[in-house]
């Protein structure tokens, strides 16, 4: 009989509730396994569980988290290629992304065993003659991280790793799409000595999102997705006093100067653009090019995304898998029809390949002669559709760069350090390149946008505590 993988509520494995398949998009006929989806009673039971838990893990002490911390991270870096395996199947990232992706959550987590013993607070020059002043940080309690599904076991290791290294409890919820991955790394944390209860997993769409988000006794909210869904969490909780944190969509942008080495720009394009199908937040969807660099750069690139093998995603020397989903396959189709219906120039890819196995293949496109007020350079397309803006210099390439809704990141290519100190000092955006591609932040460095792509403190790195813990101020006196 199949293995059913149910949610874990109070340190246990809850089987009830509706039994879902979960499909490999390389290969629509191999079913992966059969993940339960959570009713709204169990996100219920999973918050009144951290609720209870949360206090005393709080006081257990930094040790104890940071042994627990240590032990999920060494499991999850041992097993990368498992796990890394296991997520190619269920979200169709190439086995080389995969794996890095399961080492780097693994990493993660050993990053927030030290952060947890790091944890300082504040002791201020006194104002009045004994009368001490203390900052202290202090957890917020029940933590609901919402995930979507483009990272299975990075975002939520970002998340889920300084919550609990803070001494917060936490009810997650992956995105339905991923629940293979969020299984795995629930069984880990499940096993690795965490009290009952301040670990809980609710599998499951937007009612359960909808749920955890209402829950009164919930303290805080961390969500990465789209500004859409974005939206309507901050509605959900504005007023309640709870702690909102959102990473949202991009439009991000890659200048091009014509100082820049061809090769470097090519392949940050490529990569910046393409990789993971384009499917990630801070992929380089406009890339904004000078005029002197403009023809050789779009000829360059175009060989690049011509040569590039698309294929199942488990195969070795695959360089891109399929789309995630047949709502992410015809997105992107949309916006290519959308793109050549408003004039731009489709230069290589925008249409669905036929490969050995029945999946969701797509070959990536390339618009060029575009202008920031189309569609396809305004809306977040998510998927491997890039589109070539020509600018005349610096000052217009950082105004185009800038007119957007969007500041998750954005990236230069140039050999002139003043051009890239400029560049530092005008954009507006989050997280900035030089001569890298816009994607592939390092584990340690913090996560953030301007605009629409993000809202409350950073993620990631130090600055993470800034979101996972609430200061309190103590005056004492003692005589
Ligand atoms: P999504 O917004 O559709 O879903 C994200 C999560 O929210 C899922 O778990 C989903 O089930 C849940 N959800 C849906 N409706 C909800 C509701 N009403 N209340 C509570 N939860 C709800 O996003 P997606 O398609 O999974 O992911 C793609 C999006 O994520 C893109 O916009 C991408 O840019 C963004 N993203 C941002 C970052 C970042 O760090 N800024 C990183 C990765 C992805």
């Amino acid at each position: 009989m199949n293995k059913i993988h149910g949610n874990l509520v109070n340190g246990e494995w809850i089987q009830s509730g509706d039994i879902r398949p979960n499909i490999n998009p390389s290969d629509l006929s191999d079913v992966i396994g059969e993940y339960v989806h959570a009713g709204v009673a169990q996100v219920d039971q999973a918050v009144q569980a951290a609720s209870v838990a949360q206090s005393k893990w709080a006081r257990a002490g930094a040790g104890l988290r940071a042994d627990v911390l240590e032990r999920i991270g060494i499991e999850l870096i041992q097993r990368s290629e498992e796990l890394g395996r296991m997520l190619a199947r269920e979200e169709g990232k190439t086995l080389k992304e995969a794996q890095a992706e399961a080492q780097r959550a693994g990493q993660l987590f050993k990053f927030f065993a030290g952060e947890a013993l790091r944890l300082t607070g504040e002791s201020l020059a006194p104002l009045r003659e004994g009368v001490d002043v203390e900052v202290l940080r202090t957890p917020v309690g029940v933590v609901g991280l919402i995930t979507p599904w483009n990272f299975p076991l990075g975002i939520p290791a970002w998340k889920i790793a300084p919550a609990l290294a803070f001494g917060n409890s936490v009810v997650f919820k992956p995105a339905e799409l991923v629940p293979a991955s969020a299984w795995a790394l629930a069984e880990i944390i499940h096993r690795s000595g965490i009290p009952a209860g301040v670990f809980n997993m609710v599998v499951g769409g937007p009612d359960v999102g909808v749920a955890l988000t209402t829950h009164p006794r919930l303290n805080a909210v961390s969500f990465t997705g789209s500004v859409h869904v974005g939206e309507k969490i901050a509605q959900a909780v504005m007023g309640r006093g709870v702690s909102l944190q959102l990473e949202l969509g991009g439009k991000n942008a890659l200048l091009v100067m014509d100082d820049a080495r061809l090769d470097v720009a090519v392949e940050a394009a490529l990569n910046g653009s393409f990789m993971s199908c384009g499917q990630r937040c801070t992929a380089s969807s406009r890339l904004i090019v000078s005029s002197g660099i403009h023809d050789a750069f779009v000829e360059g690139l175009t060989n690049r995304i011509r040569s590039l093998k698309i294929g199942n995603a488990l195969e070795a020397g695959v360089d891109l898998g399929p789309m995630a989903s047949e709502f992410q396959l015809a997105n992107s189709v949309k916006y290519v029809e959308i793109g050549q219906s408003e004039g731009a120039e489709l230069l290589a890819g925008g249409s669905r390949l036929e490969r050995a196995t029945r999946g969701y293949y797509f070959s990536p496109a390339l618009f060029v002669e575009t202008n920031n007020a189309m569609r396809i350079n305004r809306e977040e397309i998510f998927g491997p559709v890039a589109s070539v803006i020509r600018v005349a210099d610096l000052d217009e390439a950082l105004a185009v760069a800038n007119d957007s809704d969007f500041g998750l990141s954005a990236g230069i290519i140039t050999t002139n350090p003043h051009t890239a100190a400029e560049f530092k000092r005008g954009c507006e955006a989050g997280m900035l390149s030089v001569n890298l591609p816009t994607a592939g932040m390092d584990f340690h460095a913090p996560m953030t946008g301007r605009k629409r792509s993000s809202f409350g403190p950073p993620e990631k790195g130090t600055y993470a505590r800034d979101f996972y813990t609430a200061i309190k101020v103590v005056h004492q006196q003692w005589t």
